[in-house]
């Protein structure tokens, strides 16, 4: 798989003065644009337009929550297909659109999934504006009635996830034959993959309401770090450090920032012992150094914020087991997946934003 191969390249261990030049590094520049608190604005950006008070937005996500729990589950009586499956797609063009807002608009009031104008009506229709049912089905047009008003709008919440479900419902409503659809759809493997790790945390968790964090070792313990993201490597070549070192001894459990799935894990000469866990808001968070894994993880294991995955250690820079060739740490990293590659952003402000989180929350208990 052609991205595994690049994160393999890009991703790399920390300095510490032992860098290593490596293939990707001509992109690092291009790479060097940090996006403070990017995580967590996610959750909250359906609010943001209209309301000012963070009470109120988040009120507002939680109706958003709602409203697309109702329509998901509604197409799926009438279409047979899971509600965590038509949740992933939603989620999964949601997650496209916020890279791709120029080219992408919002059509739905609550649902992301964007059509174009041509696929809706159909390529051969001379009226790419086309609602009528009929004609738009006589030129093979993605377009469906799917709330039952004699129109197929493609601005209206429940046409548009209906006109995908009902589309995707000709291959079978198995989850092989649903995987075929969506590969039909999107031509993409990618794509194919982050919709089935999509369902898949939909499915474990049995609700949408899954954007919360937490900081990656627990709060109150012995740990140092600092914002080095995007500083230079003192030798070894451009290459720029993609994440945050926490400093820790070794053997401090190591936790999930986010809800996600296992979507790598195993050694990197750079890395060590290594995972990466894919996010929701289709951004990979990777982990560097461990000395072990949990026993619960595995591959397409579904984690939580604050779940226990590892432990710090000293792993990497050289064959499988390699440690203690710098001091234990844990190496953090976060990228957005951008279609064709994946984009390194700074860790760091919203580390600090996790670990105020988790410190006030443990104030509370006290
Ligand atoms: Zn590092």
């Amino acid at each position: 798989m052609r991205h595994h191969l690049l994160r393999f390249t890009m991703l790399t261990a920390c300095v510490l003065g032992m860098a290593q030049s490596v293939s990707a590094d001509a992109c690092y520049a291009a790479k060097k644009q940090p996006e403070p608190s990017l995580l967590d604005a996610y959750s909250h950006q359906i609010a943001a337009a209209a309301s000012p008070s963070k009470k109120e937005q988040a009120q507002e996500t939680i109706n958003a929550f709602d409203k697309r729990k109702e329509l998901y589950i509604q197409t799926s009586m009438i279409t047979g297909i899971p509600w965590f499956r038509l949740a992933a797609i939603d989620q999964y063009e949601r997650d496209i659109t916020k890279v791709r807002s120029k080219t992408r608009e919002q059509l739905g009031n609550w649902i992301s999934i964007f059509v174009t104008e041509e696929a809706w009506a159909g390529q051969l229709n001379p009226d790419n504006q086309d609602e009528a049912p009929v004609s738009i089905r006589w030129f093979k047009g993605l377009g469906s009635d799917g709330d039952g008003d004699g129109v197929a709008s493609r601005k209206n919440d429940t046409d548009l996830l209906y006109s995908i479900a009902s589309h995707l419902m000709r291959y079978g409503d198995a989850e092989d034959d649903f995987s075929i659809g969506v590969w039909d759809y999107y031509h993409n493997t990618r794509s194919v993959q982050r919709i089935q790790q999509f369902s898949k945390i939909y499915e474990t968790f049995g609700k949408l309401d899954l954007f919360e964090h937490a900081f990656p070792v627990p709060v109150g313990n012995n740990y140092s770090y600092k914002g080095t993201w995007g500083t230079r490597r003192s030798w070894g070549g451009y290459r720029i450090h993609e994440g945050t070192d926490i400093f820790a001894n070794h053997g401090l459990p190591v936790r999930s920032t986010c809800y996600g799935i296992v979507e790598v894990k195993g050694w990197n000469p750079y890395g060590g012992w290594r995972l990466g866990i894919r996010d929701l808001n289709n951004i990979y968070h990777y982990y560097a150094h461990l000395s072990g894994y949990d026993k619960t993880i595995q591959v397409g294991s579904v984690v939580k914020p604050g779940q226990v995955v590892g432990w710090v250690g000293s792993s990497g820079y050289g064959k499988p087991g390699t440690q203690g060739k710098f001091p234990p740490h844990l190496h953090y990293g976060v990228y957005r997946d951008r279609g064709l590659m994946e984009w390194s952003f700074d860790p760091y402000p919203s580390l600090r934003q996790w670990e105020n989180e988790e410190r006030r929350r443990l104030k509370k208990k006290r």
